[in-house]
């Protein structure tokens, strides 16, 4: 068995993994309290931690999104989250080179080149601080960042409330700041020519699929056209951390 914990900024979501299947223990708002009681609890045991963080070496080098105190943590690996969702969508749906891009309360993008994650110096792929223009203070100190525009806390702050509300309300905002979002994409698309990209989070999953395929395209040259799709699955992050540790141990599923 394998716990699989995605500590995100909004949510913490926990699956075990036993043999092929994956089962959804809980999900439950992101505090400092949460946080320190499955830190206690799921320590020591086979664990993987995937964390809404800039990870070098093992070490959280930047949090923006977590405002929490993260430590003392004990798990057989502990990966950024994007990275984890790009690497579950890699052995999941047999993609070896492929984007994957979370939009939750930031946004996150795991590169897989021939079904490894790239990470650069470790923080590779940090679209959402990508610099989009020259105005608006992002969480990370930054100014003018992709989510600035388009991500869970900046839609918060330019709405009043937050997109899960939208999105049941059927008024999720398809605007010029969703195609700032969408531009964002088609730059990372243009930058690694990979033939998959696959769109995630509590947000990212709940957008339309034919709205964003269509204004990513609209951006690129018509010699650029991946498959672009919307993934609709909250764990995802937390399956594909389990999946990082069977790898780490060298139990590769194919
Ligand atoms: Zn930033």
């Amino acid at each position: 068995m394998i716990f699989g914990i995605d500590i995100g900024g909004s949510y913490i979501d926990i699956v075990k993994k036993i043999g092929d299947e994956f089962f959804h223990i809980s999900s439950i708002p992101t505090n400092q309290e949460a946080i320190n009681n499955i830190i206690e609890e799921y320590s020591n045991r086979r664990v993987g931690i995937a964390i809404a963080g800039w990870i070098r070496k093992g070490e959280i080098v930047n949090a923006p999104n977590l405002p929490f105190k993260i430590d003392k943590i004990k798990a057989n690996v502990i990966e950024n989250d994007a990275n984890c969702f790009a690497f579950g969508i890699s052995k999941l749906y047999n993609q070896k080179n492929m984007l994957g891009i979370t939009v939750g309360t930031g946004i996150g993008m795991g590169i897989i080149i021939d079904g490894k994650i790239f990470k650069g110096g470790g923080v590779a792929g940090e679209l959402g601080h990508t610099i989009v223009s020259n105005k608006g203070k992002c969480v990370c100190g930054g100014v003018g960042h992709l989510e600035c525009y388009f991500s869970g806390w900046s839609i918060k702050k330019r709405y009043g409330k937050d997109a899960k509300e939208l999105f049941e309300e059927n008024k999720f905002p398809y605007d010029k700041n969703f195609n700032i979002f969408c531009r964002a994409v088609a730059n990372a698309i243009l930058l690694f020519d990979l033939p998959f990209v696959a769109i995630g989070g509590r947000i990212g999953g709940r957008i339309r699929e034919d709205k964003i395929r269509n204004r990513i395209y609209e951006h690129l040259p018509k010699q650029f056209k991946p498959e672009i799709k919307v993934i609709k699955d909250d764990l995802m992050v937390a399956k594909g951390v389990c999946l990082l540790v069977e790898e780490s141990e060298g139990n590769i599923i194919k």
